[in-house]
């Protein structure tokens, strides 16, 4: 497996934001998390992306126990292993389109413009390179970012509400980009609020308050491959008291 985490909890005080789940991701597979706003979201991305530690479990991501790293193995790992897009656009005001590709690259120690520049054409912005993010239109700006995602090959892409700020047309594209990264074996784990996203990933996991509440496949032969490789269903220990499922989604995982 690409990804295990076993036991996961982020607690804060008296809130379990993310309450004991257990889940494996292996290599290429494309996974959704879905659930309502305040659901743990986020909290389980920043642990998977190396941006954030659990209170409890391990967390093991190609082979390697994150818990054992310290912060500049975690840097590295997320450096060489990981594309972070986020639902905010997070690009430098000043810099142009191909100069904030290239700031990915920079972290990455390797600044260079060729690479930039074809980054930006896979995401179909060649002819938008030495715009600055204001002269950009947000489906722009976000594959801008996924242009910088991409730059350094990450095994693993993670993708937080990709789409939350995009209209229809350019929620589409970000798909697109997305459907062929997976196609060439990139590992995806997008958050989504939205029904139509989640459905383009093979498997779904639902999260409400912190806790495991469904799960549901999209790709029949995605599952068969997940199984025939030992692949577990997601579990959690946490009990589901005072969860409700309060929301359609999770009557549509748990109908399945
Ligand atoms: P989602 O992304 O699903 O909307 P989050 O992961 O952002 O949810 O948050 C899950 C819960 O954890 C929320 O109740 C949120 O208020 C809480 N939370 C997140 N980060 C912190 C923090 N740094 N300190 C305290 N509570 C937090
Ligand atoms: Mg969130």
């Amino acid at each position: 497996m690409l990804l295990e985490l076993e036991h996961i909890s982020k607690i804060y005080g008296d809130l379990h934001a993310v309450d004991d789940l257990n889940l494996t991701v292996p290599e290429g597979q494309w996974l959704s998390i879905v659930g309502s706003s305040g659901s743990g979201k986020t909290t389980l991305m920043n642990i998977i992306g190396c941006m954030d530690t659990p209170s409890k479990g391990t967390v093991t991501l190609d082979g390697r126990v994150l818990n054992d790293l310290n912060a500049k193995q975690l840097a590295d790992v997320r450096k060489n292993e990981i594309g972070l897009v986020f639902q905010k656009f997070h690009l430098v005001p000043h810099l142009t389109a191909l100069e904030n590709v290239m700031m990915a690259q920079y972290y990455h120690s390797v600044v260079n413009a060729d690479e930039a520049r074809e980054a930006l054409a896979q995401v179909g912005l060649a002819d938008r390179a030495k715009h600055l993010p204001g002269e950009l239109s947000g489906g722009e700006q976000q594959r801008v970012c996924i242009a910088r995602a991409l730059i350094n090959c990450p095994r693993l892409i993670l993708a937080d509400e990709p789409t939350g700020n995009l209209d229809e047309h350019n929620e589409q594209l970000v798909l697109d980009i997305l459907r062929k990264q997976h196609s060439q074996g990139t590992t995806i784990i997008v958050v989504t609020h939205d029904t139509a996203v989640a459905q383009c990933s093979e498997r779904e996991i639902m999260l409400n308050h912190g806790v495991l509440v469904g799960e549901r496949w999209n790709d029949e032969q995605a599952r068969q491959r997940y199984e025939a490789q030992g692949g577990l269903p997601a579990s959690t220990g946490a009990h589901l008291e005072g969860v409700l499922a309060d929301d359609q989604t999770i009557q549509r995982i748990t109908k399945q």
